[in-house]
């Protein structure tokens, strides 16, 4: 959890659209969910309004299990914005969710020369502002 508010939360917050907010609604609950094709029975990510596998428009908000691996990832070692100040390195990774679809997001909890391709990760929540909370994720 962070300490943060959202007077002193310096880096950028999600801008739901109309297709993700079920998403950002879910995540301040503390709930990772993706939407699920009732036609194919496939999930995927990032939101949309139709099915990237069979293009149809019937689906449901599905809660998953949170759990996946690192599929690939980077470490920053440079400041690029002042909301990171402090926290170089960080680690940005593209994670391989276990029901398929993958996500960008932050591997923490781990030092960032730990983190490996193939780590077994779970979603944890960041509490960044009142409202807000932004689904990262730790070694499981
Ligand atoms: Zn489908």
């Amino acid at each position: 959890m962070s300490a943060e508010t959202q007077d002193t939360y310096l880096k950028p917050l999600p801008r739901p659209s109309a297709e993700s907010q079920p998403f950002w609604d879910a995540a301040r609950d503390h709930r990772l969910v993706l939407q699920k094709c009732r036609a194919c029975g496939k999930f995927w990510f990032p939101p949309s309004q139709r099915c990237v596998h069979c293009l149809s428009g019937d689906h449901d908000w599905t809660e998953v299990t949170g759990t996946g691996r690192v599929f690939s990832f980077v470490t920053y070692q440079r400041l690029y914005h002042k909301g990171w100040e402090g926290e170089i390195p960080y680690v940005v990774a593209v994670i391989e969710l276990d029901e398929g679809p993958r996500l960008l997001s932050n591997i923490v909890g781990i030092p960032a020369d730990q983190v490996t391709c193939d780590l077994k990760v779970r979603v944890t929540f960041d509490d960044v502002s009142p409202g807000v909370s932004l689904p990262k994720f730790t070694p499981a």
